[in-house]
């Protein structure tokens, strides 16, 4: 039962559910800033079932961590949507293992094309992630893909090959840049926003949708009261 959490947002009629863990461990995480303490309790399907039950929902959410890696997610999307009849997102996975039925959406986090990289900084191959990514979208699902830009280590000229590789597979997919957001104990600088911009720039040569955002740690932490799109209560 590692969902822990549940939010709703009454603008856009959506639920958030919150999991703890993830099956990647890289070393730019910005759970990080945030504590990544093990929750005191989690919410059993029951529960979560519920809870989403009394709420005017049209979109169900899962984040992370790892949402697939949450035994209990195959029958709270199946719930969410075929009882409740919610869009399904999965807002941010490492791709790392693919989705279950009644998932009609995911944002997958392609960190990098290098494997060497990938493998040192994160702790798993990116070989079963990029064939994952292609294999959701042959499936039908409607995916969408971010990359952190961070200085050193993930540069302007491997977020153009990134874009490359998912142009590849079809240039209509939208495409985020995100300023990496400096963690404790990692060497990175922050970028400046003209560097995500030229990044972002560089992304548009070969994709149709590309957008980028180049946080301060305030402007992250403090997004659920800043960003409308991220207003919501805890409702669980
Ligand atoms: S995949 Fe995302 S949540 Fe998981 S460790 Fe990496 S940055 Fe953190």
């Amino acid at each position: 039962m590692p969902i822990f959490k549940i939010t709703y947002s009454g603008r856009f009629k959506r639920a958030t559910l919150y999991n703890y863990g993830c099956n990647l461990n890289c070393a730019w995480c910005s759970y990080r800033l945030k504590g990544d303490a093990q929750p005191e309790k989690f919410l059993s399907p029951d529960r979560i079932r519920e809870v989403l039950q009394r709420l005017d929902v049209q979109r169900v959410h899962f984040v992370g961590g790892e949402p697939t890696s949450c035994p209990d997610l195959p029958e709270i999307a199946e719930f969410a949507h075929d009882v409740l009849g919610a869009f399904t997102k999965i807002g941010h996975s490492t791709g790392f293992n693919m989705p279950p039925e009644h998932i009609d959406a995911v944002s997958i986090s392609i960190k990098t094309l290098s494997d060497g990289i990938h493998k040192k900084y994160t702790g798993v191959s990116n070989v079963r992630v990029l064939e994952n990514f292609e294999a959701m979208h042959r499936k039908g699902l409607t995916v969408d893909a971010s990359s952190v830009l961070i200085p050193g280590l993930v540069d302007k000229n491997d977020i153009e090959q990134i874009a490359r590789f998912i142009a590849d597979i079809d240039p209509e997919i939208p495409y985020h840049v995100i300023g990496y957001v400096p963690v404790p104990g990692a060497p990175w600088r922050r970028p400046t926003s003209k560097e995500v911009k030229e990044a972002e720039g560089l992304a548009r040569r070969h994709l149709g949708y590309v957008t980028s955002s180049c946080l301060t740690v305030e402007d992250f932490l403090y997004s659920q009261v800043r960003d409308v799109r991220y207003k919501s209560i805890r409702v669980a």
